[in-house]
């Protein structure tokens, strides 16, 4: 028996945001955003958004790390105007955030194949 409620979740890819340094690939690399929909479906209609999530990603390898409303907010008005946010105070922002991170996991990957 199928529940009459259903939820689904689409992921849209909002293009490029620029370029920067990515530790899982260990080279630079083309960064992109995207928006993650969550739907209830009544039937088979698609009825309401229920959350609404953002995230940035790496192309190559897709590692991803969210961004808050604002933050989502700002990126897309500036790739918008400028094609990319590269040389803004808020790539350096976002980016301190995300290396900051990824190179927490590749430390602990490494101790944990010591
Ligand atoms: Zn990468």
């Amino acid at each position: 028996m199928s529940s009459i409620f259903n939820f689904e979740k689409f992921a849209q890819n909002l293009g490029n945001v620029c370029h920067s340094y990515c530790y899982q690939c260990q080279c630079k690399t083309t960064w992109k955003f995207g928006k993650l929909t969550e739907w209830a479906r009544l039937f088979r209609i698609k009825t309401l958004p229920l959350k609404k999530e953002y995230f940035i990603f790496c192309e190559p390898c897709g590692d991803d790390h969210e961004l808050d409303t604002m933050e989502f907010k700002k990126v897309e008005k500036i790739v918008k105007s400028l094609g990319s946010i590269d040389d803004t105070h808020l790539k350096e922002s976002i980016f301190k955030r995300i290396h900051q991170k990824q190179q927490k996991f590749v430390k602990t990957f490494y101790i944990d194949k010591a």
